[in-house]
């Protein structure tokens, strides 16, 4: 779809898409069918969630930021139908060759996908102006993966994609020269700034956006589907400490709501952008 255009008092926020992502529904291990009633329009025909895989562009301080890079050129092991977030962002306005800071919030392989694409047997930066910013709690820990191996046949199989991500998108940009590790609340500029939400992974980032008197959080994988806002002990496969997820999401999630924060959801359907309302005492997600 076309990318989608708002503001946050004076920053300039575009939605782009690398596309589309599919996962079964037992991306939620241990939720059962008959609690999947109610959300029945999350739910495709063919019995898959469809996840979107969203990143945005802020334009601020004279800068463009890029938030998150998308699966890249290729689903690899996943199921998806990706690939399009440079064509996205040029039909945005926004194009790759104009970012100056890439801001990856957690180090997943379907965030950070177009941070360097191959051409032959050529490297380059898929953002060749940028530097790039990486929770170094998320950097600490894919080193700490990359050195480990895991019990189970499973854990171990998702381990090895872990490692091959990092080691595939996020490690080389050392070598160019253009990593920054950031901790903490990380100032961008004076109205982008960074938000520690560990749980999904122990480095977990959101954004937050403040100017004018206006304020947006760019909330992550914090929230993954639009029922999680009331469903928040929802926890899906990924999430890498249940408990601190659950914590850390209806801490997000009220602070979002009681500010009267626009809500930024990456893998929410595109556009991802809306609001938290509440009807009869429970939140939900209406989309801009
Ligand atoms: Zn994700």
């Amino acid at each position: 779809m076309a990318a989608f255009r708002t503001f946050v008092g004076g920053v300039q926020v575009t939605a782009v898409s690398d596309g589309d992502l599919f996962l079964e529904r037992s991306f939620y291990p241990e939720i059962s069918g008959p609690q999947w009633a109610e959300y029945s329009d999350a739910v495709q025909a063919d019995g898959r969630l469809l996840i979107n895989l969203g990143s945005f562009v802020l334009h601020s301080g004279g800068q463009n930021i890029l938030v998150d890079t998308g699966l890249g050129a290729t689903p690899g092991h996943f199921m998806a139908d990706c690939g399009r977030l440079p064509g996205e962002m040029r039909d945005g306005g926004v194009p790759p060759d104009d970012i100056d800071t890439v801001l990856l919030m957690h180090l997943h392989g379907d965030h950070m996908g177009w941070n360097i694409v191959d051409e032959g047997d050529e490297r380059r930066l898929g953002f060749p102006k940028a530097r790039y910013l990486a929770p170094k709690v998320d950097w600490d820990d894919s080193l700490a993966m990359a050195s480990s191996t895991l019990a189970s046949a499973e854990d171990e199989a998702v381990r090895l994609r872990r490692v091959n991500a990092f080691v595939n998108q996020v490690q080389p940009l050392q070598a160019f020269g253009r990593l920054d590790l950031y901790a903490g609340e990380h100032v961008v500029t004076p109205e982008v700034s960074t938000l520690p939400s560990p749980g999904h992974t122990p480095g977990h980032m959101c954004v937050r956006i403040s100017s004018q008197g206006e304020t947006a959080i760019i909330i992550g994988d914090g929230v993954h589907l639009p029922h999680e806002v009331h469903e928040t002990d929802w926890v899906c496969r990924g999430d890498r400490d249940g408990a601190m997820t659950i914590s850390t999401r209806e801490k997000l999630l009220d602070d979002a709501e009681s500010a009267g924060a626009l809500v930024l959801a990456g893998h929410f359907p595109a556009p991802g952008v809306g609001r938290l309302e509440r009807v009869e005492g429970r939140r939900y997600w209406h989309a801009l």
